[in-house]
């Protein structure tokens, strides 16, 4: 997720599938992405953080909240020196001190040490601290097995890796680690580097387990931008504009005169109700039908004003629905309780009547758009 590297050593740990993570955070390192060290974050001094104070006339929103997700953004963003300002500035971390300890830990390797932290975190899910404390020990072992300290990494398998019962399967393929050492490709233990990637790797899947009331989702402020976005285009009353003119410095409205509201002209060609209107895909036509049994293909002039190109008469009933094909060189035409009659646009020519008997007639109606290989069959 987020265009973090996938350098690590995927096929070494424990996948855990989506159920099992049933409505847990996907948040990610956002850290990973802005190059921010952890040891930074860790040296701003943690000052009284005035948790009940909210900003807003409504009282809404918790500053401190509101500080970390901008903190996130500015990271997310790459803006990790301002971003690390922000927090010394205003005394809010953008992690807790024990997520901090923790991730420290997962860092030096201190896997006992990361295990007991995980505990204290606040997690109310014992399953998340399970799954969580699983794939640290998985970890653990796997730089045991490197540092060729294979006994030690079996009594971690017996009796730290077992007894969580998280997923006996991916115990027993561990197990073969320590029966063929030669399986073991994490190739780590002469290289400082690799290993820091491969816990850092661990790292980002240990923030996925954890919930976001503990580690901020990424990119959570664009996230709430989006959604204002969302609700005022939906509460817009005579919404009639593109995307694009929305923007952040101002609520967004669109006023009535987004409305097409002047009459521009009449087309009295039809003598009875007009059922179903539609324009062409190139905006050159437009159809019209009509409760007279009629349908008229008009034609789009430069200046926006139409004319009659062709009547087509045939249909026996009101005609209640048109579909233009793709090409918007053929229309097809439906009488209410009636044929279906396909036409050509540049003559007005009735190309095939489909009678309303057969299946195929159905088909074709309910999917209310051209099926174009099955009209070409006939
Ligand atoms: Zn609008």
């Amino acid at each position: 997720m987020g265009g973090v590297e996938d350098d690590g050593p995927p096929s070494k740990r424990v996948k855990v599938s989506s159920g099992a993570l049933g409505g847990l955070s996907k948040g990610t390192s956002h850290r990973e992405q802005a190059g921010c060290s952890l040891s930074d974050l860790m040296a701003q001094p943690l000052a009284s953080q005035g948790k009940d104070e909210v900003v807003g006339s409504k009282g809404l929103v918790k500053k401190v909240e509101l500080v970390r997700i901008i903190a996130e953004a500015l990271y997310s963003l790459g803006y990790k020196n301002t971003g690390a300002h922000l927090e010394e500035e205003s005394g809010i971390t953008l992690q807790s001190s024990v997520v901090n300890l923790f991730m420290q830990q997962i860092l030096d390797g201190k896997w006992d040490d990361s295990v007991a932290t995980l505990h204290k975190i606040g997690l109310m899910d014992e399953a998340i601290i399970k799954l969580a404390s699983f794939v640290i020990l998985e970890q653990k072992f796997f730089e045991l097995l490197d540092g060729e300290k294979v006994m030690d990494a079996l009594k971690t398998l017996r009796t730290e890796i077992a007894p969580l019962c998280i997923n006996n399967d991916r115990v027993r393929e561990l197990s073969s680690y320590i029966v063929s050492p030669s399986q073991n490709v994490l190739d780590i233990s002469s290289d400082k580097e690799a290993r820091l990637k491969s816990r850092k790797k661990l790292l980002e899947e240990l923030q996925k387990l954890l919930p976001s009331t503990v580690i901020i989702p990424e990119r959570r402020l664009v996230h709430l931008v989006e959604q204002a976005l969302d609700l005022q285009r939906d509460a817009c009353r005579y919404h009639n504009s593109s995307v694009r003119e929305m923007s952040l410095f101002t609520d967004h409205q669109c006023g009535k005169d987004k409305i097409p509201s002047q009459t521009l002209q009449i087309l009295q060609e039809h003598s009875d109700e007009v059922w179903f209107l539609q324009f062409s895909h190139n905006g050159k036509y437009l159809a019209s039908s009509s409760s007279d049994c009629l349908v008229i293909i008009w034609e789009v002039k430069l200046d926006g004003r139409v004319s009659l190109k062709h009547r087509l008469s045939g249909h026996q009933k009101p005609v209640s629905y048109i579909s233009w094909s793709p090409d918007d060189e053929q229309l097809l035409t439906c009488g209410v309780e009636e044929a279906m009659r396909r036409w050509d646009v540049t003559s007005g020519e009735c190309l095939y009547i489909y009678e309303k008997s057969g299946p195929r007639f159905y088909l074709l109606w309910m999917g209310s758009r051209w099926k174009k290989d099955l009209f070409w069959r006939y």
